[in-house]
């Protein structure tokens, strides 16, 4: 079984430690980031199979991650998926980071059936589960 690689773009170490407790469990190796630019930088070389991200951080937001994820120079990069968490419940969030190139949007409190039903269905294994 390949051991697929997930970037977290996360300010907060609880949810960072929730969540990679909950991916290391299904086999996935977590890379964290705890700002957005870090995030950014890290894509190359790590070049997770899809990106969690948190719409609150500490420099740049959620929304303008996603967006130069999608701009970036990379082919690779623009087109890993991203899973946009976030605390922002208000009607008009989802539309925002879906409109900023987030394939899919999870609210916080982070459910873990959640977690790993999004995460999995973004694998190109997943036929094989079926
Ligand atoms: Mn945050």
């Amino acid at each position: 079984m390949t051991a697929y690689k997930i970037l977290y773009i996360e300010d907060n170490p609880d949810n960072m430690r929730l969540v990679e407790r909950a991916l290391k469990a299904k086999g996935y190796i977590l890379h964290g980031a705890i700002d957005g630019l870090s995030g950014l930088e890290m894509l190359e070389s790590v070049m997770p199979t899809c990106i969690l991200l948190d719409i609150n951080l500490p420099d740049i937001d959620g929304y303008e991650v996603a967006r130069r994820i999608r701009k970036h120079r990379n082919s690779e990069v623009r087109h890993i998926p991203i899973i946009a968490i976030t605390a922002n419940t208000l009607k008009g969030d989802a539309e925002k980071a879906l409109d900023a190139g987030c394939d899919v949007y999870m609210s916080k409190p982070i459910n873990i059936r959640e977690l790993w039903a999004r995460v999995e269905a973004f694998m190109p294994d997943d036929d094989f589960l079926k």
